[in-house]
Formats: structure tokens, C-alpha cells, sequence
């Protein structure tokens, strides 16, 4: 089957054909600058040239339509009908406490996702108006909605549970909900089967670093911990946000520098982390170029980040009274191998030893201990629409 993967953003829309049989993608593409006089279609059909497109998308449904157009064009399309798409898989950031697990999208789903929008008020509001768009335009397709939290709901009340009147959980839905869940999920299945254990039986620790990056505890399974929270601003130092404060300071920045709270908030979301520590970037290849030229600022928001993942790591080693493997994902935990080689220089007392010519590799499965170390380190290149693609297959 082909699936069709959606990752509907405010103003953006990622996608993917994949192949089920193949679990290939047969085109990857972007609409940017949704609503804008001037928007973007980025389609790059798999081993073909990218093709851009300048035009003018009012709305995503019109994004969505010139997503289809371009997958059936003549000159750069991947199929020869629209028949061919068996099913679509959407990205949905918040399920709240109401979806567990992936689910067949329906108008009862759909009214219990925009329960949740007050939640996720930036995003889930977009993955509606990409799930409305595909439905108006793909009538009788099937569609299957795959949540950012459903993984980390099987986390114990010890773990999701603030320190904070109970009644705000009860009236309020005030609980760590954890995010990147279809990344969670997908590498820690693969980590494990890659270690070679049983899955029913192991303790796996994913560190999840990209722009936005968030680190799991994995038991048997089931995740029993994450970093993020009530939303994706707590836990790690990451490119922009803040990760873990001292909830006083956000009162403290807020008189001092005459900031209403919504500039708080977005001085800790966008404006912070390793790019407001650093003064130079979000990005960790500019990170990396601007410590080895001297710069202190940016070293010490490398160390920072390394610091931060080092206790966590040790945090849910606590949780799950060990662990096996610790598996590094996404673009940072892939790639960058010094983030990988410092962290690693915390967890001797795990008896950790890694390879550091093995260390070297990037974006390929890999694992990063030698013989002896006492507990597996490996990198694991998440995928997270396939991940979504091979949920959509398995729902219908
Ligand atoms: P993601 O959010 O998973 O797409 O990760 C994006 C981030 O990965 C970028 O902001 C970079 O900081 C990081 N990244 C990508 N390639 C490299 C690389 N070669 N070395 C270090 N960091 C990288």
C-alpha cells in the first residue's frame, strides 16, 4: 500500500509517499509559507532532482492539492493516479490523556483532538486543518491520526504527576504528557532488537537530540519517563528553548525586564537554549565551528547540553534500576559525535566504554561500545514517518 504521511505545521506541511511493501519513500516534500502571498513547494521524488515551486497556497487545503498534483505530475510525480494512495497517516502533536494509541480518524476523533487543542493551542489546531483538508480532498481514503504523547501515556502516575495541588491535574489535565513519542517508540523497539534483547525484557534509554530534543526511559517497552512535560519546553537545554528553569524565574524576568508572560514564554521557547546562550546559533554544526575557534560562550553551551543529557540519562538509569542500551536519534544524537563522545565520558560509572574511531560514524545504525562496556551504546537514525506509515498499515 501507498501511504501518504502529513506533518501539518501553522504555516507549513511536510510529507512523504511511502512504499508499505518496500517501506520506501517514493517523494518527500514541503509547502512553507502556507497563507502567505508567496509560498513554497519543495517535492523531491526519490532518486530524481528537487523541484521547487513558487506560488501562492491561501489555505493548506490548496497546499494539499498542489501536494497531489505534484505527485501524479507528469515530468515529477511518483504515481500515476491518486487511486494509488491507500491511506494517509497524520502527525498529531497532542492526544491529551484520551488517545493511548494511534486511531482510525473519525468525527468523534476528530472532536476529541480539538478537545485537546487547548494543550497544544499552536499545533493540533494545524494537524486538524491538514486531517479537514485531506478529508474534503481524498473522499473515502482512510485516515489514521499517530500522536506525539500516545507512547509516553503508559508513564506511572509517579512519573507524570507535578508537585502541584491535585486538583489542577483533575479540573485541568495538568500532567507531564511528553512529546516526539513515534520517535520514542520506534528507536527504542529498534535499539533493543538491535542489542539483541527481548523486548519484554529489557531497559533502553533514547536520547531524542534534534532541534527540539527530549530523552526517554524505555522498561520492557513501555516508556515510563520522558523528559518533556506538560509541553515540549522542559527537560533538556535544546537549540532554542530553555529546557528545565526554576519556575520563579519566569515571575523574575517578567518584572525586571517589564515582559508580559506571553513574552516570557516565547523568550523561553524561541529565544533561549543553546542559541541565546551561544549568541551564534541553534544549529550544532555552527556550535561546533565557533567552540574550536575559541568562542567561550558557545562552549560552555555545548557543555550545558552535554551536562543536561548526562543527568538524565542518570536520572532514568535510577528509574529503571539500570539499562542495557542508550541509544543517540535525530539530527544532533546522530550526527554529532562529540556530543555523543562527552556524554559517554559521564557514564563510566556504568562501566560505558565506546569505540571513539566507531564514534566517527553519522546518521547509520551503529554500535558505539566496545566489547567489554557494560552497557550498549549504539545510534539509531530515527524515522518517524515511516513510523507513522507502518502505524497507518498495521490500524487498517
Ligand atoms: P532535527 O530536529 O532532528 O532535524 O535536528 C536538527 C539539528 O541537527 C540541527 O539544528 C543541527 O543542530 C543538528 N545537526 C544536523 N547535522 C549535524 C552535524 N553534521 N553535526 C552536528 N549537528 C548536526
Amino acid at each position: 500500500m501507498k501511504v501518504l504521511v502529513i506533518n501539518c505545521g501553522s504555516s507549513s506541511l511536510k510529507y512523504q509517499l511511502i512504499d508499505s511493501e518496500t517501506e520506501q519513500a517514493l517523494a518527500v516534500g514541503i509547502c512553507e509559507r502556507i497563507g502567505q502571498e508567496v509560498s513554497y513547494l519543495k517535492h523531491t521524488p526519490n532518486g530524481g532532482d528537487k523541484v521547487v515551486l513558487e506560488t501562492s497556497m491561501k489555505n493548506h487545503e490548496i497546499a494539499v492539492s498542489m501536494v497531489l498534483e505534484a505527485l501524479i505530475n507528469d515530468s515529477y510525480g511518483v504515481i500515476k493516479s491518486l487511486d494509488e494512495i491507500g491511506a494517509v497517516g497524520h502527525r498529531v502533536v497532542h492526544g491529551g490523556e484520551k488517545f493511548a494509541a494511534s486511531t482510525i480518524i473519525t468525527d468523534e476523533v476528530i472532536k476529541a483532538i480539538e478537545g485537546c487543542n487547548d494543550l497544544a493551542p499552536l499545533h493540533n489546531p494545524a494537524n486538524l486543518i491538514g486531517i479537514r483538508a485531506c478529508a474534503n480532498l481524498m473522499e473515502g481514503v482512510p485516515m489514521v491520526a499517530v500522536f506525539d504523547t500516545a507512547f509516553h501515556q503508559t508513564m506511572p502516575p509517579k512519573a507524570y504527576l507535578y508537585g502541584l495541588p491535585f486538583d489542577y491535574y483533575e479540573k485541568h489535565k495538568i500532567r507531564k504528557y511528553g512529546f516526539h513519542g513515534t520517535s520514542h517508540s520506534y528507536v527504542s523497539k529498534k535499539a533493543a532488537e538491535f542489542a539483541g534483547l527481548d523486548i519484554e525484557n529489557s531497559k533502553v534509554i533514547v536520547c531524542h537530540l534534534g532541534n527540539g530534543a527530549s530523552i526517554s526511559a524505555v522498561l520492557n517497552g513501555k516508556s515510563i519517563d520522558t523528559s518533556m512535560g506538560f509541553t515540549p519546553l522542559s527537560g533538556l537545554v535544546m537549540g532554542t528553548r530553555s529546557g528545565d528553569i526554576d519556575p520563579s524565574i519566569i515571575e523574575f524576568i517578567s518584572k525586571r525586564e517589564n515582559k508580559t508572560i506571553d513574552q516570557v514564554m516565547n523568550l523561553l521557547n524561541k529565544e533561549s537554549g543553546v542559541w541565546g546562550m551561544s549568541e551564534v546559533s541553534s544549529d550544532f554544526r555552527d556550535i561546533n565551528v565557533a567552540m574550536d575557534s575559541g568562542n567561550e560562550k558557545a562552549r560552555l553551551a555545548f557543555e550545558l547540553f552535554v551536562y543536561r543529557v548526562a543527568k538524565y540519562i542518570g536520572g532514568y538509569v535510577a528509574a529503571m534500576n539500570g539499562v542495557d542500551v542508550i541509544a543517540f536519534t535525530a539530527g544532533v544524537g546522530e550526527n554529532d559525535h562529540k556530543v555523543r563522545e562527552w556524554v559517554c565520558e559521564y557514564l563510566g560509572y556504568l562501566g560505558v566504554t565506546i569505540d571513539l574511531e566507531k564514534n566517527k560514524a553519522r546518521g547509520v545504525e551503529i554500535m558505539l561500545t566496545t566489547p567489554e562496556s557494560k552497557v550498549k551504546v549504539c545510534i539509531m537514525p530515527t524515522n518517524e514517518e515511516l513510523a507513522i506509515a507502518r502505524e497507518t498499515v498495521a490500524l487498517l
